[in-house]
């Protein structure tokens, strides 16, 4: 929508990416919709351009957007290092989608930090690391990255989306569907005109709403279960409720990247609900994530007491304690902070 750019990004980000000999695309850890979307997206849209990119992520994506990964030319970090960090130093343009901290894309860091790469930024969280970066396109009023991703692209072609790849379409079409929680969250009259432009451009919504929303393994939706009825905790006097799932747990349940995802939404589905967390023990850390149906930033509450940041109504961070004490911290953390409110 006209207001999310500014007047001269898409004259920038058009001439910056015609003029690199090597693109080098990245997006943050535990890649989500938005993040794989937004990535795939932009590659797809260069290479109609004639522009050659490469894709690099930290780790894993879940499975059931593998889709999304046509060809399978995601690097990721974990699984093929030094192919990872090739592209990364071979880069003279660094582009930057869905995360705002070079903090969040891990080991990567020091590797961007360091590199003579021009850097862009395009995304949607609060605070970005401006410092970082030559040149940073971001808004927090948009649904997602990929929503941002589509009025630039479209600024570039002055107004049509006929250059767009249906593939990149689709993946900006992903991105959007799966940041708002399928058009439930941070929807405005931009986000359903962009929709009408993908779909008029060949994008099969149902397709793509059961590949993305129907397509988890028995093992996710009986995990899911196992959260609901065994592990969920609700604070009614806070309006919070929160799940704490261990290692052997998910071990238990056969557990696979990505499987946990949405399951923070959860609670928010009971009437006075309108904080919920979840965390997962993970090897070295514990994953937090944080959300709120109302005014209370979990943004906020996650920089305050969870190592973490991201926007006003979806958080997540990291603590480093044993997952045994994760429930009384968070219910401490809890208290403190709406007491300082
Ligand atoms: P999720 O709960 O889906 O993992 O993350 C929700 C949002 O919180 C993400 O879009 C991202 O903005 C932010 N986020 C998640 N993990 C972290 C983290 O470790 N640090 C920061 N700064 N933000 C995070
Ligand atoms: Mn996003």
């Amino acid at each position: 929508m006209k207001g999310y750019l500014k007047r001269n990004s898409a004259a920038y980000f058009h001439n910056a990416v015609k003029n690199a000999k090597s693109i080098a695309i990245l997006t943050h850890t535990n890649p989500d919709g938005d993040a794989l979307g937004s990535v795939t997206a932009l590659k797809w849209y260069l290479a109609a351009l004639g522009i050659n990119s490469r894709i690099v992520v930290p780790n894993p994506y879940p499975k059931n957007l593998k889709f999304l990964d046509r060809d399978g030319d995601v690097i990721i970090h974990s699984w093929r290092r030094e192919a990872a960090e090739r592209t990364v130093k071979n880069a003279d343009l660094i582009i930057a989608l869905d995360f705002n901290q070079l903090k969040r894309i891990d080991d990567l860091e020091p590797l961007v930090r360091e590199s003579a790469a021009k850097k862009i930024l395009v995304d949607h969280h609060p605070l970005p690391e401006k410092e970082a970066f030559d040149f940073v396109i971001s808004n927090t009023e948009v649904s997602s990255t990929c929503e941002l991703l589509f009025w630039l692209i479209r600024e570039i072609e002055e107004g049509s989306i006929e250059r767009v790849p249906e593939i990149a379409a689709q993946s900006l079409y992903v991105g959007m569907m799966t940041d708002t929680n399928n058009f439930s969250n941070s929807v405005d009259a931009g986000t359903f005109l962009m929709s009408y432009e993908l779909l008029q451009r060949g994008v099969d919504k149902e397709t793509l709403q059961l590949k993305v929303f129907a397509g988890f393994s028995e093992e996710r939706m009986r995990l899911m279960g196992h959260s609901l009825l065994n592990k969920m905790k609700l604070l009614p006097e806070y309006g919070a409720g929160y799940i704490v799932l261990t290692k052997d747990e998910l071990e238990e349940f056969r557990f696979a990247e990505g499987d946990t995802e949405g399951f923070v939404n959860l609670p928010l589905n009971i009437y006075g609900i309108t904080i919920s967390a979840l965390f997962t023990e993970k090897d070295e850390h514990i994953r937090v994530s944080l959300r709120s149906s109302d005014n209370f930033s979990v943004n906020r509450f996650s920089r305050n007491y969870f190592n973490g940041g991201g926007h006003e109504r979806a958080a997540g961070g990291r603590l480093f304690i044993p997952v045994s004490e994760v429930g009384e911290y968070f219910e401490e953390s809890l208290r403190k902070e709406l007491e300082a409110d």
